[in-house]
């Protein structure tokens, strides 16, 4: 298991890729929400989302050691962070993604000179013809959270978050896999175990609430959720222990609740922020949250979207 140290050792590796994300607030949703709420803004960072911190810690690490090559199965943005570091390194990157992925995703990874294969339409196709070009080029396989390397450089935003808010009450985050979630334990919880972390999943992507509820792994079928980072099928095998370590408590969001959020902080606070991002503040706002009038930060882990899918997420807000 990771501890603080690994996240404090990752800090000290990626400190020349990364920004430190600014904090946003709004007393507007505040007072909506009946907590003080933080924005830790990472969809701000380089690459548009926190992906960028993990993949530069393992991809910088694999450098160290001697690899040449990396390869990743993700046309997301972890694909798009693990092109940028491989770029920035002089290691040459192919990033294997769906045969139906999107312009802007292909344009953006692309442009980052991460090199394009596509193959298959699901994770089960892509990840093993990532792993597989990686032993033919004698690279490295970057996963996207169930990797010690990638959980601990997502953990240094809990670091920032500590320094960057004095005497923060709770934090909330959004769950995929994973890696945010246990990164972000593990840098505060060792720091102080007083401070809350309650994770966020969309109603219709529940696996780890479902595992965290049956306290073991629990696979779910395919799901459908407009916080397209948000998609997996169940927990990963290294971070789901430091969920049942340190997680205080796992909340659910509806997709209109999203919408709802998603549409308040564009229209209101002028930021435009991934589906996925707006299940934290979807949380706060919808008192999903079991505390009120506390001085709360919540994840806004990136903002990248495809802009002809805006269309879809916008409603008229209910608050
Ligand atoms: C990957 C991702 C998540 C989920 O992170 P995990 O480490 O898989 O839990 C949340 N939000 C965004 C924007 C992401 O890209």
């Amino acid at each position: 298991m990771i501890s603080l140290k690994d996240v404090q050792a990752a800090r000290e590796r990626i400190a020349d890729i990364t920004y430190v994300t600014p904090i946003l607030k709004s007393n507007q949703l505040s007072e909506i929400c009946g907590n003080q709420i933080l924005l830790k803004s990472e969809h701000l960072q380089k690459t548009g989302s926190f992906k960028i911190r993990g993949a530069a810690n393992k991809v910088i690490q694999s450098v160290q050691e001697g690899a040449k090559y990396v390869t990743a199965a993700s046309s997301g943005n972890h694909g798009q962070a693990v092109a940028y570091i491989a770029d920035k390194y002089d290691v040459p990157a192919t990033i294997v993604v769906p045969e139906d992925v999107s312009f802007c995703k292909e344009n953006a990874i692309k442009g980052y000179n991460g090199q394009i294969e596509k193959c298959g339409t699901t994770s089960a196709e892509r990840i093993p013809r990532a792993k597989e070009i990686a032993i033919k080029e004698s690279g490295v396989y970057i996963p996207p959270y169930d990797d010690p390397f990638i959980m601990a450089g997502q953990g240094t935003i809990g670091l920032e978050i500590l320094e960057q808010i004095e005497e923060v009450d709770a934090v909330i985050v959004p769950i995929g896999g994973g890696g945010l979630i246990s990164g972000i334990l593990s840098a505060i919880k060792e720091s102080n175990p007083k401070i809350k972390i309650i994770g966020v999943e969309p109603d219709t992507a529940n696996d780890t609430f479902i595992s965290f509820q049956n306290k073991e792994i629990i696979s779910i079928p395919g799901t459908v959720t407009i916080a397209d980072g948000l998609r997996t099928n169940q927990p990963g095998d290294l971070t789901f222990p430091v969920l049942m370590k340190y997680l205080d408590d796992i909340v659910l969001v509806s997709e209109d609740e999203i919408r709802n959020a998603f549409s308040f902080v564009m229209e209101r606070m002028k930021q435009l922020i991934e589906p996925s991002s707006a299940t934290t503040i979807a949380a706060a706002m919808f008192n999903k949250l079991p505390f009120q009038g506390k001085k709360v930060a919540t994840v806004i882990s990136g903002g990248n979207v495809d802009l002809e899918k805006i269309s879809k997420y916008i409603v008229d807000t209910q608050l």
